[in-house]
């Protein structure tokens, strides 16, 4: 009786040589290689060569660019400092937040639109694509009247670059007198609380500007919702 003998393609993971002993089907690999943790970027920096695993940059950062503040705890504060003399059209603030055992990079930058400047904030994982939707990243702005501006929303891959501050989904954008209105003797303070939301199974997805009224009650404005998995 004729039999017949499959052999199965199997393939490395394409990180490695960075440790990772995985093998796998062409099919398993795509879908792999999105979590992988031995996955790898490029230093953020324009004009840093160095290339590593997610936590190699990561400390990297801490340990070759140490002019950039970094921190650690899921809550901290990037003071952008000299917020309104800051010339235009470049990334000006920057903060490494450490929490939940991964890096996340948090960007500021100022762009000019027409008559007024308008700002922009991201946050970026050192980690994989597929890791960024594990995260939920709040962005605060506090009004000198107690108004609140948020944004909520999942962080962005490092691999794929600053994101376009045209895209409410991964930028939380402002104009310069929301700016103005939340700075607090030249220094603007952007609220940034990071959530790890594998741990308790609550996922944030539809990503908006959010405005709260001045009591902090309800959301005046919202299309931020919760799903909650089955
Ligand atoms: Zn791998
Ligand atoms: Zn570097």
């Amino acid at each position: 009786m004729a039999s017949q003998n499959y052999i199965t393609m199997t393939y490395q993971c394409g990180y490695s040589e960075y440790g990772c002993r995985a093998i796998l089907s062409s099919t398993q690999k795509a879908i792999h290689e999105t979590t992988c943790q031995f996955g790898s970027c490029l230093c953020p920096l324009i004009a840093c060569p160095c290339l590593g695993t997610f936590s190699g940059v990561s400390s990297h950062m801490n340990r070759h660019h140490p002019e950039i503040a970094s921190a650690t705890g899921e809550e901290l504060v990037l003071s952008a400092t000299n917020v309104h003399d800051f010339p235009g059209d470049h990334i000006g603030w920057m903060m490494i937040q450490h929490c939940h055992g991964k890096c996340f990079m948090i960007l500021m930058a100022k762009i000019p639109a027409g008559d007024q400047d308008q700002f922009y904030v991201t946050v970026q994982l050192f980690g994989s694509r597929g890791h960024c939707k594990n995260y939920t990243c709040r962005l605060e702005l506090k009004g000198c009247d107690g108004m609140k501006y948020v944004w909520v929303g999942n962080p962005t891959p490092i691999e794929d670059g600053i994101p376009s501050p045209d895209n409410p989904l991964e930028c939380f954008l402002f104009g310069s007198e929301i700016a103005r209105f939340c700075t607090v003797n030249g220094t603007l303070p952007v609220v940034v609380s990071i959530r790890d939301e594998s741990n308790d199974g609550v996922v944030f997805h539809v990503t908006r500007f959010t405005t709260f009224d001045p009591s902090g009650k309800e959301p005046v404005s919202s299309a931020l919702q919760q799903f909650y998995p089955d």
